[in-house]
């Protein structure tokens, strides 16, 4: 009998990443968003869509999950929900924000502490000139 290749086969030996997009909304409209993400939009996922592919990406054999958007700060109680879910099923989590709550370290703190106690382990910026 010949190898049987299914996708789901194929995934499980390759897929590390999975990202999951939580909103289109931003505080920024930046013309090289490759999610044109905007101010107008209102549209965050939902709490048990992202369960539901956080439990489908840990059975393909997913380890990492990568949180963004938009902006996934905008949806903060959200944001740590999936987070918690994501770390209950093993997986390492991740996220990126353009930082507009960082007004002052203690607003920094304020995002920042939580989370870390939910499980998040990177967070990256994307906060520059071009944002
Ligand atoms: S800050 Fe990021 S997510 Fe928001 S519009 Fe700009 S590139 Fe898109």
């Amino acid at each position: 009998m010949g190898e049987e290749k299914t996708l789901i086969g194929n995934l499980n030996q390759k897929l590390q990443w999975v990202c999951l997009l939580l909103t289109y909304r931003c505080t920024s409209e930046c013309s090289h968003c490759f999610t044109s993400s905007s101010t107008h939009k209102d549209d965050p996922m939902k709490l048990s869509e992202a369960q539901e592919y956080l439990e489908e990406a840990k059975r393909v054999g997913a380890r990492r999950v990568w949180l963004f958007g938009g902006e996934p700060f905008f949806y903060f109680d959200l944001l740590l929900s999936i987070v918690e879910s994501a770390k209950q099923l093993g997986l390492e989590v991740t996220t990126t924000s353009n930082a507009f709550w960082a007004t002052s370290e203690e607003s920094a703190v304020r995002r920042l502490c939580p989370l870390k106690e939910k499980g998040l382990e990177y967070i990256s910026f994307s906060a520059d000139p071009f944002h």
